[in-house]
C-alpha cells in the first residue's frame, strides 16, 4: 500500500484497494491479474463546430473522448458516460473498473465500462451538446463499442436523460432494423423505453444501503450510535442527481436529519435540519443553494469545509478525490455512505478506518444506478412494461381473498379500504422493491465477508467481487 502524504490518481486508489483485497480471495496471480486490467480502451479526438458562450462566435474544438470495458466476463459491459472538463484517460479507467465489481456486488449480469467526454456541459448550448453526444455515439457505434449486446451506456456526471434518448436516436437510425435497438442505452426517459425509477434509482439505493447499515445493533453500538437511520445527522456533499435523491429520501422515508448541503460555491448549515425539497426548488429556481434562507452560509472557500462537519453519516456525492490525504484527519463523522464514485483516496481510508469511521463503499452504495438500469435493459429486451401482466390478476386475487374473509366473518370491509389493499403492483412498485431487495442483500453478504474475514467493508466488497469475477472466470475453463 502507498501511504505517502502526496496526491494518489485515483485508478492507483482503486489499484490499492483492489491489491488489498487480493490475498483474501485466494485466486492465483494470473486470475487476479486478468480481472484487474482494463479489457479494451477506445480514445478518440473529433472536431466539432460549436458556438463560444463568450463571444457567440463559430469556433471548432476538438473533443477528447473515451470508452473503456474494463471487463468482459459478461456482456455486455455497462456503466455511465460522464461530460466533465477533469476527464482522462486514466479516471475513465478507474470508473470502469469500479462498474465491473459493483455490477458483480448487486449481482447484475454485466461486465464494467465507463465512457467519458472532456467537456465542461455548462460552457455548451443545447445544440452544441447535442452534436458532440450524437458525434461520439456515431464513433462508439462505427467501432462497435456499444450495442444491447455488446456496451450500454447510461448517464453518469453531468449526463442525464436528454443525451441518453440522443445516444438511442442515434443508435436506432445507424442500426434501423435491429429489434433490441433500445436497449442500447439505459437512463432513457421513460416515453422513450426508459423505466420508472431509474432517475431516484442511485439516491434510493444510497438510503436502502445507510438504512441497512444503521439497522446493524452491533455496528452502530460500537460508534456510539443507535440503531435506525432515524434521527441521525447528515451532511451531504453534491445536491446533483445523485445527491438530491439520497438527501431527501433519507429525510422522507427514513426521517433522517440533513444539517448541511454543501455544493461548488460555498455551503448551508442548520442543525435542526434543512428542508431538502425545498433547497432543490431554491437550487432549480435560482441556479445556487446559497439562496436558501433558513440555514447559516458559509462561502466558496469554505467549501470543503463542509466534509469536516461533526455528524453522523456524511455522503460526498460529488466527484472522486474529496477525501484525500489534506483533509482525511480532520474528518468528524462516524459514517461516510459513498455516493460518488472514488470520493476517498486510499491513502486517507487508511487514516479514517483508524478513527474507527464505518465507511459504506461506493462499489456497494451507488450500485443502485445500475441495477435499476438492469431492470430498464430486461424491459427493452422484453418490450413490455412490468407490472402489464400480472397488476390486475393480483388485485382480483388479493379483492377475492378480502371477500372470503368478509364472508367468513359477516362484517364487511369499507370498499376505499379494500381497493387500497387490493392494489396490484406498477412498474414503479417492482422497481423500488427489486431495488431493495438487492441493497438488502448485497449489503449483508459483504457485512459477513467482513465479519468473517475481519476486514472493513471495501475490502470486503472487492473481496465479493473479485471472487465472483474469478468464479466466472474460472467456470469458463479458462483459469485453473
Ligand atoms: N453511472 C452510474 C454508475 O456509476 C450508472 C451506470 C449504469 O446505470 O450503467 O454507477
Amino acid at each position: 500500500m502507498t501511504k505517502q502524504k502526496q496526491p494518489i490518481s485515483f485508478y492507483q486508489t482503486v489499484d490499492n484497494f483492489f491489491e488489498k483485497a487480493a490475498p483474501y480471495t485466494h485466486l492465483e496471480r494470473g486470475l487476479l491479474d486478468q480481472i484487474k486490467v482494463c479489457n479494451a480502451i477506445y480514445a478518440i479526438r473529433f472536431p466539432i463546430k460549436v458556438t463560444n458562450q463568450q463571444t457567440g462566435k463559430k469556433e471548432v474544438r476538438v473533443i477528447e473522448a473515451y470508452r473503456v470495458q474494463h471487463s468482459h466476463h459478461r456482456l455486455p459491459t455497462k456503466g455511465g458516460i460522464r461530460f466533465s472538463n477533469h476527464v482522462n484517460q486514466e479516471e475513465v479507467m478507474a470508473l470502469a473498473t469500479l462498474m465491473s465489481y459493483k455490477c458483480a456486488i448487486v449481482h447484475v449480469p454485466f461486465g464494467g465500462a465507463k465512457g467519458g467526454v472532456k467537456v465542461n456541459p455548462w460552457e455548451y448550448s443545447d445544440e452544441d451538446l447535442e452534436k458532440i453526444t450524437r458525434r461520439y455515439t456515431y464513433e462508439l457505434v462505427r467501432r462497435n463499442f456499444i450495442g444491447p449486446a455488446i456496451d450500454v451506456p447510461a448517464p453518469d456526471y453531468g449526463t442525464g436523460q436528454r443525451e441518453m434518448a440522443w445516444i438511442y436516436d442515434t443508435y436506432r437510425t445507424l442500426r434501423e432494423n435491429e429489434l433490441d435497438a433500445a436497449g442500447c442505452v439505459t437512463g432513457k426517459p421513460v416515453n422513450q423505453f426508459g423505466i420508472r425509477g431509474r432517475t431516484e434509482a442511485t439516491g434510493r439505493g444510497v438510503f436502502y444501503g445507510l438504512r441497512e447499515a444503521c439497522n446493524n445493533t452491533e455496528d452502530m453500538k460500537k460508534l456510539g450510535l443507535t440503531p435506525g437511520i432515524a434521527g441521525k445527522k447528515v451532511v451531504v456533499q453534491g445536491l446533483g442527481n445523485v445527491g438530491s435523491f439520497s438527501a431527501s429520501i433519507s429525510q422522507e422515508e427514513g426521517d433522517a436529519v440533513i444539517i448541511a448541503v454543501g455544493e461548488a460555491d460555498g455551503f448551508i448549515y442548520n442543525e435542526k435540519g434543512i428542508d431538502v425539497n425545498k433547497l432543490i426548488q431554491v437550487k432549480m429556481e435560482t441556479g445556487s443553494i446559497m439562496n436558501y434562507s433558513d440555514a447559516k452560509k458559509y462561502g466558496k472557500e469554505d467549501r470543503d469545509k463542509v466534509l469536516e462537519l461533526e455528524c453522523d453519516i456524511l455522503i460526498p456525492a460529488a466527484l472522486e478525490d474529496q477525501i484525500n490525504y489534506k483533509n482525511a484527519d480532520k474528518i468528524k463523522a462516524k459514517i461516510i455512505g459513498e455516493a460518488a464514485n472514488g470520493p476517498i483516496s486510499s491513502v486517507a481510508e487508511e487514516v479514517l478506518l483508524k478513527k474507527g469511521i464505518l465507511i459504506i463503499p461506493d462499489v456497494y452504495l451507488n450500485a443502485g444506478g445500475v441495477t435499476v438500469s438492469y431492470f430498464e435493459w430486461l424491459k427493452n429486451l422484453s418490450h413490455m412494461r412490468f407490472g402489464r401482466m400480472d397488476k390486475r390478476y393480483e388485485q382480483k386475487a388479493t379483492e377475492n381473498l378480502i371477500r372470503l374473509f368478509e364472508e367468513m366473518a359477516g362484517k364487511n370491509v369499507p370498499e376505499d379500504l379494500i381497493r387500497k389493499i387490493a392494489k396490484g403492483a406498477d412498474e414503479i412498485d417492482l422497481v423500488r422493491s427489486g431495488l431493495e431487495e438487492s441493497m438488502i442483500n448485497a449489503y449483508n453478504t459483504t457485512r459477513d465477508i467482513a465479519k468473517t474475514e475481519n476486514i472493513d467493508m471495501r475490502t470486503a466488497a472487492f473481496v465479493n467481487a473479485i471472487r465472483l469475477i474469478g468464479a466466472d472466470y474460472q467456470s469458463m475453463g479458462i483459469f485453473p
